[in-house]
């Protein structure tokens, strides 16, 4: 069975979303000790090219998590892989995922970092899925949209496959 690809954002898409959600953080964080949490591995395309479009000096971090093993649908099981290594204590901490689906993990993630006393930990994620939310959690950087479906490409897997597309798309089995 061949997969479909249909295309959701383009390399230009991106960059101009990118860059207006970077231009808001460097103008939301101006003289503060801001660190970004990347969620691995989904969140290390956007991340790499989220900080080259910001104006403000900031600190870089990765967290890794399991969710989802190697299929398509949320596990109730989140499995911390890869703690972060910088001391965020007072510090404004902003995660940066790829994809919020249920919800599950970023609240993981927020209740988790928050046991190290940041000042402030809010979220940006590059796309936002509503149509399977569980937890109501609010995410303060939103670059696009989508109601459903599974995303491949842009860091985004299906099985470790299709993460290096520059571009997101729906998969399609
Ligand atoms: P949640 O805990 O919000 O349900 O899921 C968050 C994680 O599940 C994301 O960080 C991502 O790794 C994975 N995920 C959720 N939806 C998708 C999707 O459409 N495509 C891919 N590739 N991963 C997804």
């Amino acid at each position: 069975m061949m997969a479909e690809l249909i295309p959701v954002l383009t390399q230009n898409d991106i960059n101009t979303l990118v860059a207006a959600t970077a231009r808001r953080i460097s103008s939301d964080y101006q003289d503060h000790d801001l660190v970004l949490i990347g969620v691995l591995k989904g969140a290390f395309v956007f991340i790499a090219d989220l900080v080259r479009h910001l104006s403000i000096p900031v600190e870089i971090d990765f967290i890794r998590v399991l969710s989802y093993g190697s299929g398509v649908s949320s596990s109730r099981n989140i499995q911390l892989t890869k703690d972060i290594e910088t001391d965020i204590k007072n510090k404004d901490v902003l995660i940066i995922e790829d994809i919020v689906d249920t919800g599950l993990t970023l609240k993981y993630l927020i209740d988790y970092l928050k046991t190290y006393h940041p000042k402030t930990v809010r979220v940006c994620t590059l796309i936002d899925k509503h149509e399977r939310r569980e937890v109501d959690i609010e995410i303060d950087y939103i670059c696009h949209t989508v109601a459903e479906g599974f995303l491949v490409g842009y860091g985004l897997d299906y099985d470790e496959n299709y993460r290096y597309l520059p571009g997101v798309y729906h998969f399609q089995l």
